[in-house]
């Protein structure tokens, strides 16, 4: 049915986008924005929502970077336990970061429900899956911390996680009920739609060229046209290449892939039978959950390898084939084998610490920056908080200090690094 490298999401999602135009001639607003992933799409949609205009430029399509091509696990939090994040931005600092993203799963529900945006979405909670008795201990304490502070999250034991995942050999797992999951494309294209109607305008295929000064106000350079503004958010994240001279040099870029097989009927109904999203402790991650048409989406690290067979059975294989079905054999050995309709694979933005960024690249120039995997939340209430300090509430609208561009000078060994050690784990997962 889907043939690579288009995402699952974007085929199957209800939402429906049409095609937009580029920027054509000169244009002019108040604030412009580049890249329309949940980032830029919330930053506009807010900015409408309080009297500013905003433009969106897209090089390609909405939701063509990582907010169309994620797992679509709504989580709370980052990827650092709580305790984590505190200790590195201080008590204050850290509390109002790790109160706003425990919240942020609710915010984005709030969002979807308010504008009616039909992407699927459940609210049953994810599990972080204990892969070894070490890491469950390293679950029990990230419980432990998130329950201090009021979080309804449940330490869950070997059986408790085999019956929420219909099969397994975890070792336990951490069960958050306020996250959820949702069809990241259908919600990507859900925040354009409710932008547009609050009168944003959206650019696609019309790449940002330079930002340049221009007579007191911001000139956005496309290949047939210019927008002019009084501020910009910059919103590229994995995506963004060398738009902004140091943008980015903080960023190693990795890769990870998804595979969903065809939709499995009522065999679907063991696994995962209450809905949750699940990902492992495991040095080299692996994500499941379930799509509403009963497909298994199963992830990891690393680029996707392999393709589609040509002619009528279109069924993908190679390399991240056979690691996704024997991952899933061992996983749930009743399935058998599995045909895979779908595959596709995205670019995630690593910060040297764990810990986004809020970028001031220039006067009026802002550039959030750095989930580490963690986008969905953190992008929409990044956005919802830069419209509020764009609007004048001041730096602290923000959950972040405003921070110049920093730099990791090992980026470039760590990416090819990781990606060796990812393909080392398809091939060692995938034969043994
Ligand atoms: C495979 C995968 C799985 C993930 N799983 C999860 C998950 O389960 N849960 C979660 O919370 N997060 C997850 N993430 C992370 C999350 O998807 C990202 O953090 C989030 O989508 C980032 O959103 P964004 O809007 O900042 O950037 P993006 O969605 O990447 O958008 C950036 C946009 O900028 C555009 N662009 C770039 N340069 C220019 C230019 N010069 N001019 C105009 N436009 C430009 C790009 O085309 C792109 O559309 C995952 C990421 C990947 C790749």
């Amino acid at each position: 049915m889907v043939e690579a490298p288009v995402a699952l999401w974007e085929v199957t999602a209800r939402e429906r986008w049409p095609d937009g135009a580029a920027l054509c001639g000169e244009a002019r607003c108040d604030v412009a924005i580049v890249g329309g992933g949940f980032t830029g799409l919330s930053t506009a949609l807010h900015c409408a929502e309080r009297g500013m205009s905003a433009h969106v430029l897209e090089a390609e399509r909405v939701g063509h970077g990582a907010s169309g091509r994620n797992v679509g696990l709504v989580n709370a939090g980052l990827w650092l336990a709580p305790d984590a994040v505190e200790a590195a931005l201080g008590p204050e600092r850290g509390r109002r970061l790790v109160d706003e993203l425990g919240q942020a799963p609710a915010y984005v529900m709030g969002l979807i429900e308010r504008h009616g945006i039909d992407c699927e979405l459940t609210r049953s909670g994810t599990i972080h899956a204990a892969h070894s008795p070490r890491a469950l201990a390293g679950l029990a304490a990230r419980a432990e911390a998130w329950r201090r502070r009021g979080a309804p999250v449940e330490l869950l034991d070997r059986e408790e996680v085999a019956r929420l995942v219909g099969g397994g050999g975890f070792h336990g797992g951490l069960l958050d009920r306020r996250a959820g999951t949702i069809n990241p494309a259908a919600y990507a294209r859900g925040l354009a739609r409710a932008a547009l109607s609050r009168g944003v305008r959206i650019s696609e295929r019309s790449p940002v060229r330079a930002i340049l000064r221009a007579g007191g106000r911001w000139r956005l350079e496309c290949d047939a046209g210019a927008l002019l503004a009084e501020r910009v958010v910059v919103c590229t994240n994995a995506y963004g290449g060398r738009l902004w001279p140091g943008l980015g040099r903080n960023l190693t870029i990795i890769h990870y892939f998804n595979l969903a097989t065809e939709p499995l009927g009522e065999r679907a109904e063991e696994i995962l039978p209450e809905g949750q999203g699940l990902w492992d402790t495991a040095p080299v991650m692996c994500s499941l959950r379930k799509d509403a048409a009963g497909r298994l989406v199963i992830g990891s690290m690393g680029r996707l390898r392999g393709g589609f067979a040509a002619g009528a059975d279109r069924a993908f294989h190679g390399l991240s084939q056979r690691f996704a079905q024997a991952r899933l054999a061992r996983l749930f050995p009743r399935l058998g084998r599995l045909r895979f309709e779908a595959a596709w694979d995205g670019r995630i933005a690593m910060t040297p610490d764990h810990l986004p960024r809020i970028h001031q690249l220039a006067e009026g120039v802002f550039a959030p920056i750095g989930y580490n995997g963690r986008g969905i939340t953190t992008g929409t209430v990044f956005g919802r908080d830069l419209a509020a300090f764009l609007a004048g509430e001041g730096d602290d609208a923000l959950p972040l200090p405003l921070t110049p561009p920093d730099r990791d000078p090992f980026r470039h060994i760590k990416a090819p690094l990781f990606e060796a050690v990812f393909l080392g784990n398809q091939l060692w997962q995938g034969w043994r």
